[in-house]
Protein backbone atom coordinates (compact mmCIF):
# COMPACT_ATOMS: atom_id res chain seq x y z
CA UNK A 1 0.00 0.00 0.00
CA UNK A 2 2.73 2.37 0.96
CA UNK A 3 4.74 1.57 -2.06
CA UNK A 4 1.55 2.11 -4.14
CA UNK A 5 0.99 5.42 -2.55
CA UNK A 6 4.88 6.52 -3.62
CA UNK A 7 4.57 5.32 -6.67
CA UNK A 8 1.61 7.40 -7.84
CA UNK A 9 3.50 10.28 -5.86
CA UNK A 10 6.66 9.55 -7.22
CA UNK A 11 4.45 10.14 -10.97
CA UNK A 12 2.20 12.98 -10.20
CA UNK A 13 5.94 14.66 -9.06
CA UNK A 14 7.40 13.83 -12.77
CA UNK A 15 4.64 14.85 -14.79
CA UNK A 16 4.11 18.10 -12.94
CA UNK A 17 7.77 18.61 -13.14
CA UNK A 18 7.49 18.00 -16.67
CA UNK A 19 4.69 20.27 -17.51
CA UNK A 20 6.35 22.59 -15.29
CA UNK A 21 9.34 22.38 -17.50
CA UNK A 22 7.59 22.57 -21.04
CA UNK A 23 6.35 26.03 -19.70
CA UNK A 24 9.25 27.54 -19.25
CA UNK A 25 9.98 26.71 -23.14
CA UNK A 26 6.88 27.68 -23.81
CA UNK A 27 7.47 31.10 -22.02
CA UNK A 28 10.83 31.24 -23.46
CA UNK A 29 9.66 30.95 -27.06
CA UNK A 30 7.33 33.59 -26.46
CA UNK A 31 9.99 35.86 -24.96
CA UNK A 32 12.36 35.39 -27.89
CA UNK A 33 10.01 34.21 -31.10
CA UNK A 34 12.52 32.59 -33.83
CA UNK A 35 12.60 34.85 -36.31
CA UNK A 36 14.10 37.44 -34.13
CA UNK A 37 16.30 35.24 -32.33
CA UNK A 38 17.77 35.17 -36.33
CA UNK A 39 18.45 38.52 -36.31
CA UNK A 40 21.43 39.82 -36.63
CA UNK A 41 22.24 42.91 -34.05
CA UNK A 42 23.34 45.67 -36.01
CA UNK A 43 24.17 49.63 -34.67
CA UNK A 44 22.64 51.47 -37.03
CA UNK A 45 19.37 51.33 -35.48
CA UNK A 46 17.74 51.62 -39.25
CA UNK A 47 18.72 48.62 -40.70
CA UNK A 48 17.22 45.20 -40.26
CA UNK A 49 19.59 41.63 -41.32
CA UNK A 50 18.35 37.96 -41.44
CA UNK A 51 20.67 35.82 -41.62
CA UNK A 52 19.74 32.63 -43.51
CA UNK A 53 21.73 30.40 -40.67
CA UNK A 54 21.55 27.10 -42.85
CA UNK A 55 24.54 28.62 -45.01
CA UNK A 56 27.75 29.58 -42.99
CA UNK A 57 30.81 29.20 -45.35
CA UNK A 58 31.76 25.52 -45.09
CA UNK A 59 28.13 24.25 -46.02
CA UNK A 60 29.21 24.73 -49.40
CA UNK A 61 28.81 21.24 -50.28
CA UNK A 62 25.36 20.52 -49.26
CA UNK A 63 23.91 23.54 -50.88
CA UNK A 64 25.33 22.34 -54.20
CA UNK A 65 23.84 18.43 -53.59
CA UNK A 66 20.96 19.53 -52.81
CA UNK A 67 20.14 22.29 -55.49
CA UNK A 68 21.85 20.50 -58.68
CA UNK A 69 24.39 23.05 -59.16
CA UNK A 70 21.89 26.22 -58.48
CA UNK A 71 24.58 28.44 -56.76
CA UNK A 72 27.18 28.69 -59.93
CA UNK A 73 28.08 31.70 -61.78
CA UNK A 74 28.18 31.31 -65.14
CA UNK A 75 29.35 33.32 -68.05
CA UNK A 76 30.27 33.71 -71.69
CA UNK A 77 33.71 35.12 -72.64
CA UNK A 78 35.17 37.74 -71.12
CA UNK A 79 35.21 41.07 -70.16
CA UNK A 80 38.70 41.88 -71.82
CA UNK A 81 37.02 40.30 -74.66
CA UNK A 82 34.38 42.53 -74.71
CA UNK A 83 36.89 45.88 -74.08
CA UNK A 84 38.41 44.59 -77.20
CA UNK A 85 35.05 44.72 -79.61
CA UNK A 86 34.41 41.10 -79.77
CA UNK A 87 30.75 42.01 -79.85
CA UNK A 88 29.42 38.93 -81.48
CA UNK A 89 28.95 35.88 -79.45
CA UNK A 90 27.50 32.14 -79.94
CA UNK A 91 25.73 31.62 -76.69
CA UNK A 92 22.03 31.84 -77.83
CA UNK A 93 19.63 33.19 -74.34
CA UNK A 94 17.56 30.04 -74.80
CA UNK A 95 20.89 28.53 -73.90
CA UNK A 96 21.94 31.02 -71.20
CA UNK A 97 18.71 30.47 -69.34
CA UNK A 98 19.31 27.45 -68.77
CA UNK A 99 22.27 28.91 -66.31
CA UNK A 100 20.36 31.15 -64.72
CA UNK A 101 17.13 33.31 -63.89
CA UNK A 102 19.08 36.01 -63.06
CA UNK A 103 22.28 38.52 -64.08
CA UNK A 104 23.53 41.15 -67.07
CA UNK A 105 24.93 41.46 -70.24
CA UNK A 106 24.91 42.76 -73.47
CA UNK A 107 23.45 41.44 -76.97
CA UNK A 108 25.07 40.94 -79.91
CA UNK A 109 26.94 43.83 -81.68
CA UNK A 110 27.22 45.56 -78.05
CA UNK A 111 23.03 46.49 -78.93
CA UNK A 112 22.35 48.32 -75.76
CA UNK A 113 22.68 46.73 -71.77
CA UNK A 114 21.13 43.46 -70.86
CA UNK A 115 19.32 42.45 -67.74
CA UNK A 116 17.68 39.52 -66.99
CA UNK A 117 15.03 39.15 -63.86
CA UNK A 118 12.94 36.51 -63.01
CA UNK A 119 13.52 34.29 -66.30
CA UNK A 120 13.18 37.12 -68.65
CA UNK A 121 15.87 38.68 -70.46
CA UNK A 122 15.47 42.81 -71.15
CA UNK A 123 18.07 44.53 -73.38
CA UNK A 124 17.74 48.40 -72.93
CA UNK A 125 18.69 50.49 -75.83
CA UNK A 126 20.03 53.73 -76.24
CA UNK A 127 16.29 55.27 -76.14
CA UNK A 128 16.02 54.02 -72.93
CA UNK A 129 13.33 51.74 -73.33
CA UNK A 130 13.67 47.68 -72.38
CA UNK A 131 12.69 45.42 -74.87
CA UNK A 132 11.93 41.62 -74.68
CA UNK A 133 14.60 39.62 -75.74
CA UNK A 134 13.58 36.09 -77.69
CA UNK A 135 15.44 33.58 -77.18
CA UNK A 136 17.21 32.85 -80.25
CA UNK A 137 19.14 35.87 -79.95
CA UNK A 138 22.85 35.87 -79.16
CA UNK A 139 24.95 37.63 -76.71
CA UNK A 140 28.92 38.39 -76.83
CA UNK A 141 28.97 38.53 -72.89
CA UNK A 142 26.97 37.61 -70.07
CA UNK A 143 26.92 36.85 -66.43
CA UNK A 144 23.82 34.81 -64.87
CA UNK A 145 23.00 32.37 -61.85
CA UNK A 146 19.73 31.09 -60.10
CA UNK A 147 19.25 33.73 -57.81
CA UNK A 148 18.08 31.98 -54.17
CA UNK A 149 18.96 34.62 -51.23
CA UNK A 150 21.63 33.64 -48.54
CA UNK A 151 20.99 37.15 -46.82
CA UNK A 152 18.22 39.57 -46.54
CA UNK A 153 18.41 43.31 -45.25
CA UNK A 154 16.33 46.09 -45.17
CA UNK A 155 17.19 49.52 -45.65
CA UNK A 156 14.71 52.49 -43.72
CA UNK A 157 17.09 54.98 -44.79
CA UNK A 158 18.82 56.72 -47.79
CA UNK A 159 22.30 55.56 -48.85
CA UNK A 160 24.04 57.15 -51.87
CA UNK A 161 26.36 55.03 -54.54
CA UNK A 162 29.49 56.75 -52.43
CA UNK A 163 28.36 55.25 -48.96
CA UNK A 164 26.04 51.70 -49.85
CA UNK A 165 29.31 49.87 -51.40
CA UNK A 166 31.32 50.31 -48.39
CA UNK A 167 28.18 49.76 -46.63
CA UNK A 168 27.39 46.23 -48.32
CA UNK A 169 30.55 44.82 -48.30
CA UNK A 170 30.92 45.00 -44.67
CA UNK A 171 27.90 42.59 -44.36
CA UNK A 172 30.05 40.30 -46.49
CA UNK A 173 31.11 37.52 -44.72
CA UNK A 174 34.49 36.83 -46.79
CA UNK A 175 35.97 39.08 -50.21
CA UNK A 176 36.83 35.68 -51.88
CA UNK A 177 33.59 34.21 -52.77
CA UNK A 178 30.76 35.43 -55.52
CA UNK A 179 27.76 37.23 -54.51
CA UNK A 180 24.41 37.95 -56.60
CA UNK A 181 22.57 41.46 -55.49
CA UNK A 182 18.92 42.46 -55.98
CA UNK A 183 17.56 45.50 -54.81
CA UNK A 184 14.17 46.38 -55.17
CA UNK A 185 12.64 49.30 -53.98
CA UNK A 186 12.30 53.07 -54.19
CA UNK A 187 14.84 54.72 -55.53
CA UNK A 188 15.66 58.69 -54.90
CA UNK A 189 17.68 58.91 -57.77
CA UNK A 190 19.29 56.63 -60.20
CA UNK A 191 21.56 57.61 -63.19
CA UNK A 192 21.79 54.71 -66.29
CA UNK A 193 23.32 54.45 -69.35
CA UNK A 194 23.00 52.24 -72.72
CA UNK A 195 25.45 52.14 -75.84
CA UNK A 196 24.79 52.55 -79.43
CA UNK A 197 24.81 48.81 -81.48
CA UNK A 198 27.78 49.09 -83.35
CA UNK A 199 28.89 48.21 -86.67
CA UNK A 200 32.30 45.90 -87.94
CA UNK A 201 34.70 46.48 -88.10
CA UNK A 202 33.90 47.17 -84.60
CA UNK A 203 35.62 49.92 -82.00
CA UNK A 204 37.11 49.47 -78.61
CA UNK A 205 34.47 49.14 -76.28
CA UNK A 206 36.19 52.54 -74.36
CA UNK A 207 35.57 54.49 -77.69
CA UNK A 208 31.76 53.27 -77.93
CA UNK A 209 31.32 54.29 -74.24
CA UNK A 210 32.53 57.56 -74.84
CA UNK A 211 28.65 58.17 -77.45
CA UNK A 212 27.09 56.08 -74.55
CA UNK A 213 23.16 57.87 -73.65
CA UNK A 214 22.46 58.28 -69.92
CA UNK A 215 19.24 58.37 -68.61
CA UNK A 216 17.86 59.86 -65.16
CA UNK A 217 15.12 58.78 -62.72
CA UNK A 218 13.48 60.11 -59.91
CA UNK A 219 12.03 58.66 -56.96
CA UNK A 220 11.75 55.55 -59.39
CA UNK A 221 10.08 51.76 -57.99
CA UNK A 222 12.78 49.13 -59.73
CA UNK A 223 14.93 46.40 -59.14
CA UNK A 224 18.46 46.74 -59.58
CA UNK A 225 20.30 43.64 -60.09
CA UNK A 226 23.73 42.28 -60.09
CA UNK A 227 27.27 41.23 -59.06
CA UNK A 228 29.67 41.83 -56.90
CA UNK A 229 33.10 39.82 -58.01
CA UNK A 230 36.41 39.29 -55.63
CA UNK A 231 39.16 41.09 -57.13
CA UNK A 232 41.30 38.04 -58.18
CA UNK A 233 38.34 37.72 -61.45
CA UNK A 234 39.93 40.76 -63.06
CA UNK A 235 40.20 39.87 -66.76
CA UNK A 236 37.53 37.22 -66.84
CA UNK A 237 35.07 39.80 -65.47
CA UNK A 238 33.90 43.19 -63.77
CA UNK A 239 35.97 43.15 -59.85
CA UNK A 240 33.99 44.56 -57.09
CA UNK A 241 30.40 45.89 -58.00
CA UNK A 242 28.68 46.17 -61.68
CA UNK A 243 24.67 46.62 -61.57
CA UNK A 244 21.76 47.12 -64.02
CA UNK A 245 18.39 48.64 -63.55
CA UNK A 246 15.10 48.35 -64.00
CA UNK A 247 11.93 49.76 -63.43
CA UNK A 248 8.76 47.98 -61.94
CA UNK A 249 6.72 48.40 -65.15
CA UNK A 250 9.23 46.85 -67.12
CA UNK A 251 9.88 49.63 -69.44
CA UNK A 252 13.36 51.53 -68.83
CA UNK A 253 16.59 51.30 -67.52
CA UNK A 254 20.24 50.37 -68.03
CA UNK A 255 23.91 49.88 -66.38
CA UNK A 256 23.93 51.85 -63.16
CA UNK A 257 26.07 54.90 -62.90
CA UNK A 258 24.90 56.61 -59.89
CA UNK A 259 21.74 56.15 -57.46
CA UNK A 260 20.30 56.93 -54.07
CA UNK A 261 18.35 54.64 -52.47
CA UNK A 262 15.65 54.75 -50.78
CA UNK A 263 13.25 52.13 -48.74
CA UNK A 264 14.79 49.15 -50.20
CA UNK A 265 15.33 45.30 -49.81
CA UNK A 266 18.36 44.15 -50.63
CA UNK A 267 19.02 40.56 -50.60
CA UNK A 268 22.64 38.93 -51.44
CA UNK A 269 22.97 35.06 -53.01
CA UNK A 270 26.06 33.63 -51.75
CA UNK A 271 28.00 32.23 -54.56
CA UNK A 272 31.06 30.05 -54.68
CA UNK A 273 31.05 28.20 -58.19
CA UNK A 274 32.13 29.38 -61.27
CA UNK A 275 31.51 28.03 -65.22
CA UNK A 276 33.01 29.89 -67.87
CA UNK A 277 32.09 29.24 -71.23
CA UNK A 278 34.40 30.86 -74.24
CA UNK A 279 33.34 31.37 -77.59
CA UNK A 280 34.37 29.35 -80.33
CA UNK A 281 34.54 32.05 -82.89
CA UNK A 282 37.25 33.27 -85.13
CA UNK A 283 36.79 36.85 -83.53
CA UNK A 284 37.27 35.45 -79.75
CA UNK A 285 40.26 33.19 -81.22
CA UNK A 286 42.53 35.89 -82.60
CA UNK A 287 42.07 38.46 -79.73
CA UNK A 288 44.60 39.69 -77.62
CA UNK A 289 44.08 39.12 -74.13
CA UNK A 290 47.41 39.29 -72.70
CA UNK A 291 47.51 43.26 -71.68
CA UNK A 292 45.97 44.25 -68.36
CA UNK A 293 42.92 45.97 -68.92
CA UNK A 294 41.84 47.44 -65.88
CA UNK A 295 42.59 51.26 -66.40
CA UNK A 296 40.11 50.80 -69.43
CA UNK A 297 37.60 48.62 -67.47
CA UNK A 298 37.12 51.89 -65.09
CA UNK A 299 36.69 54.05 -67.81
CA UNK A 300 33.81 52.37 -69.49
CA UNK A 301 32.52 51.14 -66.25
CA UNK A 302 31.25 55.03 -65.11
ZN1 LIG B 1 26.83 46.88 -67.45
Amino acid sequence: MIYKIITSLITIITIAFIISLSGCVGEKATENPPQKASLEKLNESNVTTTWNLSFLYGSRDDATNQQVNKDVLFQTSTIDALLEGVYDGDTTFGELKKHGDFGLGTVNGLDGEMLELDGKAYQIKTDGVAYAVNDSMKTPFAVVTFFEPDKKLFLNTTMNSSQFPDYLESKFPTKNIIYAIKIKGNFEYIKTRSVPGQKKPYPKLVEVTKNQSTFEFHKANGTIIGFWLPVYMKGTNVPGYHFHFITDDRTAGGHVLEYILGNSSIEIDYTSDFLMELPGTEEFYKVNLEEDKQAELEKVEK
